[in-house]
């Protein structure tokens, strides 16, 4: 096992990546990993040869949005951070949503955002541009080790519940699935635009999180890392991409901070929450968003 330091100050965690194998048994390992979302891509390259329809169109908005909440309210904010509480089966339906969007499992798509938050653009980051270049951590980490046999004792919280250690395992079924229905409903054109092209725009926007994010943006709070505000990535990012507001209160369900700031997967936990999905939804101190809204707390009034 090779291990890697916390950084001076984090929590106390270490990243333990998977044993060294053959080179053959690693490239193997980690196409296979990847097939599903290189797939995808090269899927695009038929794009002048299949006619664009009315219902591409539509299923191309509807599936970016099926997979993009899956990944920012399922994934993101509720696995990773716990930003809001919710019943198993919900959980596991926000997770499956997630799964479509050929990311990888709800857990190891989660163990290595918590390392990402725990060692922000330090050697132990798995996807810091600071520390490891633009490209290396928008995708070149994928087809590295991290991709096999991840060490799952960080999302302990996570592997307690078996149906989402499964959804885990079989992380490709719901994609193909979804894949398949649209193909037999629609032909080509739903195919192409409706889930190749809305998985290829979701995953770019999510991984350019980790890029750009932490590259090409305002600082509102000081955190001590290279996360950006980015107001491109907060529209198309559903709200994830005030990354810096992410970095300084993780836990919160709320990302986008000021009126302005355009957060549609904050929209959707509230509309969850309404329908009695969700509950204990958690949203910044008001002493930080004083400094988002300029709005200062009322001082709580001096008891006697
Ligand atoms: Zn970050
Ligand atoms: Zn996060």
């Amino acid at each position: 096992m090779h291990m890697i330091s916390p950084a001076p100050g984090a929590m106390a965690a270490t990243v333990v990546l998977p044993p060294r194998r053959p080179g053959w048994y690693r490239a193997a390992r980690v196409s296979f990993a990847l097939l599903p979302l290189l797939s995808v891509h090269l899927a695009l390259a038929a794009i002048p040869f299949v006619p664009l329809t009315l219902g591409g169109v539509v299923l191309l908005f509807v599936m970016t949005r099926v997979s993009g909440v899956g990944i920012t309210v399922g994934f993101h904010r509720g696995l990773s951070h716990h930003a809001y509480k919710t019943s198993r089966w919900f959980q596991f339906l926000l997770s499956f949503a997630g799964c479509t969007a050929f990311q990888r499992g709800p857990l190891w798509w989660a163990l290595f955002h918590r390392i990402h938050h725990q060692h922000s653009d330090t050697e132990g980051d798995v996807h810091s541009p600071v520390v490891k270049g633009f490209w290396y951590s928008h995708c070149g980490w994928l087809f590295t080790r991290y991709m096999l046999e991840p060490d799952f004792r960080m999302v302990r919280d996570l592997t307690k519940h078996p149906e989402l250690v499964w959804l885990d395992r079989l992380w490709m079924v719901p994609g193909m699935l979804v894949a398949a229905g649209v193909y037999l409903a629609g032909g080509w054109s739903w195919l192409i635009y409706g889930y190749c092209l809305s998985t290829v725009m979701v995953f770019q926007v999510t991984f350019a999180v980790n890029s750009i994010g932490h590259l090409f943006g305002s600082q509102r709070y000081a955190t001590g890392e290279g996360s950006r505000n980015n107001w491109v990535l907060g529209i198309l990012g559903m709200g994830d991409g005030w990354h810096n507001n992410h970095h300084r209160v993780p836990t919160s369900a709320r990302h986008g901070f000021a009126w302005y700031e355009v957060d549609v997967a904050y929209r959707f936990i509230c509309l969850f929450r309404r329908l009695g999905l969700v509950w204990g939804v958690r949203v910044p101190p008001a002493e930080v968003m004083a400094v988002a809204t300029g709005k200062h707390p009322t001082p709580a009034p001096v008891a006697g």
